[in-house]
């Protein structure tokens, strides 16, 4: 079977269009116009909507997951028990974490750990927030509403232990809602790691 050619005929075109002339002056007057409109605007109003930026700042959604922070117990010590779920949970790999046992005379020892080294690679993080969804303690939060502020250098974006403990939540806590039965506590279960039960 011939196969069948449709054909479609070439508009024709002005001069000037040829030249693409009314085209560019299209373009031109848009720009110029978004030009003088920002230039003499007043930002008062709300005519324009961008913010000078760093000088000005708008408040993030409140489940924005911003820089992480370590939560503490009432004693200031940190509430993360060096289990190593969020480094295992954490798909970037940007947790490091070195485990240490509590002193014998300290009520925790037997029972839980703290973690002698905490660090957060910031730079490699894609703050999934899987390392806070993946913690049984409430110990890591990305509830600072703060994002990472720039920097030249690499270490900068290396948060260890004490940077992530002196961060508070956006509500200006260093604590956490949530309550924790410390062992000794009327309210502690009594479970032994070294005695198992
Ligand atoms: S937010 Fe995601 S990528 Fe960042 S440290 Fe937590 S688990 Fe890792
Ligand atoms: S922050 Fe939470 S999940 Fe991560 S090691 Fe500490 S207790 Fe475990």
């Amino acid at each position: 079977m011939a196969a069948t050619v449709k054909v479609i005929t070439k508009p024709a075109r002005t001069v000037a269009e040829q030249a693409y002339v009314p085209a560019i002056a299209s373009g031109l007057r848009l720009t110029m116009g978004r030009f003088f409109k920002n230039t003499f605007s007043s930002r008062e109003e709300g005519e324009i909507v961008t913010l000078m930026y760093p000088e000005e700042t708008e408040a993030y959604p409140e489940r924005f997951r911003g820089i992480h922070r370590l939560t503490q117990r009432a004693d200031g010590s940190p509430r993360c028990v060096a289990c190593l779920c969020c480094s295992t949970a954490c798909p970037a790999q940007c947790i490091h974490i070195e485990a240490g046992e509590y002193d014998e005379e300290d009520p925790r020892h037997g029972y839980e750990r703290y973690p002698v080294t905490f660090v957060i690679d910031e730079l490699r993080c894609i703050f999934c927030g899987y390392c806070v969804e993946a913690c049984p303690c409430d110990a890591i939060r990305m509830d600072t509403g703060a994002h990472m502020p720039p920097s030249t250098s690499r270490e900068h974006f290396l948060y260890d232990k004490e940077t992530l403990l002196s961060l508070p939540g956006r509500d200006g806590s260093y604590l956490t809602a949530n309550p924790r039965h410390e062992p000794g506590d009327a309210t502690h279960p009594g479970v032994d790691r070294e005695r198992g039960h």
